[in-house]
């Protein structure tokens, strides 16, 4: 079966937030079943519905044979290893990663919600999204949060070392 293409949604505004982020990439690319295909320019953005310090985020495109359920619990195992934490909702973190797309998959488990149900309303998820397949973001969508405030903080290269020729 062909692997399928999956877009992971990367962040952290606690601790070395690129360092994590980086270290996050590759033990994604290490992953059993699972290569890591391409990543997006690091972005810095202000936290949404939140305080705190600014995120640092990406988007990585993986091709897995895991299972989703089995990607997500892989991808919490990650973030535990970051020293995530969570005390309350939407609270400052050391490392957040989400599914974003699984190919065209609507999945709906009690775990698991993909198309991630809030990423069309944060420029931090479509940006970098765009960047990596401008047909997975209309120009609608982007407008619609072309109010948030977020730059490239450094271009694609910044994950080289992660991504598997
Ligand atoms: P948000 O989901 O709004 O980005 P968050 O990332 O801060 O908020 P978390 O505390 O990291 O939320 O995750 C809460 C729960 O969301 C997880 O335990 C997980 O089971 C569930 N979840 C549902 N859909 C997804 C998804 N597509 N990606 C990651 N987690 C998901
Ligand atoms: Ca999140
Ligand atoms: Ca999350």
């Amino acid at each position: 079966m062909v692997a399928e293409r999956v877009y992971i949604g990367l962040g952290a505004n606690l601790g070395d937030r690129g360092e994590a982020l980086l270290q996050a990439l590759h033990r994604m690319a290490a992953l059993p079943q699972t290569r890591l295909c391409a990543v997006s320019s690091l972005y810095s953005s202000a936290p949404v519905d939140a305080s705190g310090p600014d995120y640092l985020n990406a988007v990585a495109a993986l091709e897995t044979h895991l299972a989703p359920e089995a990607l997500l619990q892989a991808l919490q195992a990650l973030e535990l290893a970051a020293g995530r934490e969570r005390p309350y909702r939407n609270a400052p973190r050391t490392l957040d990663l989400d599914v974003l797309l699984w190919g065209p998959r609507q999945l709906a488990t009690p775990a698991l919600t993909v198309p991630h149900p809030r990423m069309y309303e944060r420029a931090f998820v479509l940006l970098p999204l765009h960047e990596l397949d401008a047909h997975l973001v209309t120009a609608a969508q982007l407008a619609a949060v072309a109010g948030q405030r977020i730059a490239v903080a450094q271009d694609a290269r910044w994950a080289a070392s992660a991504v598997s020729a």
